[in-house]
């Protein structure tokens, strides 16, 4: 109902006439049917006759049209900071994705994927892949280390470049890799090489550390062997802490 209605009244005889309650004047309400009411008239007399009545009215109605419902639409369109809680929790849901479906870091820039946002949550915007392979990523890692009790002081990318120094040692040196399969027959192990993992996939970094744990007696063997022996084939610094 208008809020001009505060200062009519509709009269007792007759429904399309709308009484003035502050000069008691009758003002039609546009037609004689229903359907045809409106309020246009009543404005327009207040706006005539009370100026001061009408500035309250102007008042009182300006704030609950306009203006609220401007600022719920900028709202809307208005992006979250990437650093609020609700963009950080949705950024790491998809590198959690990412990881547990093993897909490629180019899926964050994929159209149908970001369409797909897009509908679920306007105000969210999509980290670049970039900020997936240098921040989340080692994020996420970070957390599973932590959780499993492997990382104490040491950062996981320091963790991942020693790994990557170790199997690419291995790689490059099959004196070394035949020593490591010596060992392992020597042991009755099965016969296996370590993996190399690929940057943009987050579970081959996971292999190659588990295949690096599973061997990780033997390369201490090894590079112990290695002193005793020729010390150019010997691991990397830093390898066997
Ligand atoms: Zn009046």
């Amino acid at each position: 109902m208008s809020a001009v209605w505060k200062y009519f009244q509709v009269d007792d005889k007759n429904v399309s006439i709308a009484k003035c309650e502050l000069c008691k004047l009758g003002i039609s309400r546009g037609g004689k049917e229903k359907a045809a009411f409106n309020t246009t008239n009543l404005i327009r007399h207040l706006k005539n006759k009370h100026p001061t009545q009408y500035n309250e009215f102007t008042q009182a109605t300006q704030p609950r049209t306009s203006q609220p419902t401007l600022q719920d639409l900028f709202k809307k369109r208005e992006k979250m900071p990437g650093d609020s809680a609700k963009a950080q929790t949705i950024t790491a849901k998809v590198a959690q994705m990412i990881a547990m479906s093993d897909l490629p870091f180019a899926f964050v820039e994929n159209p149908g994927f970001l369409m797909l946002m897009e509908h679920i949550e306007p105000r969210f915007e999509m980290p670049s892949r970039h900020y997936f392979t240098e921040k989340a990523l080692p994020a996420l890692h970070k957390k599973i280390f932590d959780k499993e009790g492997l990382l104490s002081q040491r950062s996981v990318t320091e963790i991942l470049a020693n790994a990557r120094k170790i199997v690419g040692h291995f790689k490059h040196s099959p004196l070394a890799y035949s020593r490591l399969e010596d060992i392992q027959m020597d042991l009755h192990m099965d016969i296996k090489r370590l993996q190399q993992d690929v940057q943009t996939r987050w579970n081959s970094s996971l292999y190659m550390l588990q295949s690096l744990l599973e061997q990780n007696g033997l390369l201490v063997c090894l590079q112990l062997s290695a002193l005793y022996t020729s010390s150019t084939d010997s691991l990397p610094m830093g390898a066997n802490e």
